[in-house]
């Protein structure tokens, strides 16, 4: 049990001013954000947001856009399959939605790069459905406060049932499912709980006297040296350049590991996010025949 009135009135209070939580902004434009969202820390989302939905504010606008105006647009944001994924949904949603994000869960659900957590997130911030809301951040405190657990442990089926009881009966349970996530991603983080602060009165954690976790310890992700920094610094040199490049021009933006860049090019191509021309370049997706 999370008590619901200490959580919204912490929130109240608490909530970062985030721009897609703001009155006015559509369905679409939040269903954006979940996209960037995703593995992705705020302060890096917020600029690339608030750029792309003056450039594209609808689905129809975002379909209408060359697929290599998108991958620039996404920038650094990482993980580049996502803006393609985004691209095909706006395309799906404008041409199959009358350019209207569904609102129930099991039509998200059919749209390309949508999947349960984001579908809930649309209809429950967006909507104001009842519906549960399951990130890393909900599944800690779930695993903190009402199970006194130290760590949520591997997702499972189980989740979305176990938040499902938690939400209140009535129409503050959207309200209740944002609040949730911001406290897990601002107070009962994973490293450092700010437990001197909680607003909860009851804490399953706190009360069993803060048992570590049994589950392996938590390793801080890498990204030097990885196959999806080989993959970003190629995908720059396409991105600064309006024309195809050569194979050479590729080469030197990652010159450590000669394998480990041909295995990103060709996760590139294979990904359709960088093609080939007909002469042998390498452009952004949509840009080869330049
Ligand atoms: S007491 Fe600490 S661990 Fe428990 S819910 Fe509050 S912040 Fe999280």
């Amino acid at each position: 049990m999370i008590d619901p009135d200490a959580l919204l009135d912490w929130y109240e209070h608490a909530q970062r001013d985030l721009p897609w939580r703001r009155p006015g902004v559509s369905a679409w434009q939040i269903l954006v954000s979940e996209f960037m969202l995703q593995q992705t820390p705020v302060a890096r989302v917020e600029p690339i947001w608030l750029d792309w939905i003056a450039r594209w504010p609808t689905p129809s606008a975002t379909a209408a856009a060359g697929p290599a105006d998108i991958l620039r647009a996404w920038g650094k944001l990482g993980y580049p399959r996502r803006a393609k994924r985004l691209h095909e949904c706006a395309t799906v949603i404008a041409t199959d939605h009358d350019d209207t994000v569904p609102d129930d869960v099991e039509t998200l659900l059919t749209l390309p790069g949508i999947g349960t957590y984001t579908a809930r997130a649309v209809a429950c911030f967006a909507y104001r459905q009842r519906v549960p809301v399951v990130d890393t951040n909900v599944r800690r405190v779930v695993a903190r406060a009402v199970h006194g657990l130290a760590d949520a442990g591997s997702p499972s089926s189980r989740d979305l049932g176990d938040v499902e009881t938690l939400l209140p009966a009535d129409d503050t349970a959207p309200r209740f499912s944002v609040a949730l996530m911001e406290f897990g991603a601002t107070v009962c983080t994973a490293r450092a709980p700010r437990c001197g602060v909680c607003p909860l009165q009851r804490c399953g954690w706190r009360a069993r006297g803060f048992p570590a976790g049994t589950g392996p310890a938590r390793r801080a992700q890498k990204y030097a040296g990885t196959d999806r920094q080989a993959r970003g610094r190629l995908l720059d040199v396409l991105r600064g350049s309006d024309s195809p490049v050569t194979r050479a021009e590729l080469d030197v933006a990652w010159t450590t590991d000669t394998a480990q860049r041909d295995r990103a090019l060709d996760s590139l191509l294979v990904d359709g996010l960088v093609e080939q021309t007909a002469d042998g370049r390498f452009a952004l997706c949509g840009e080869a025949g330049s």
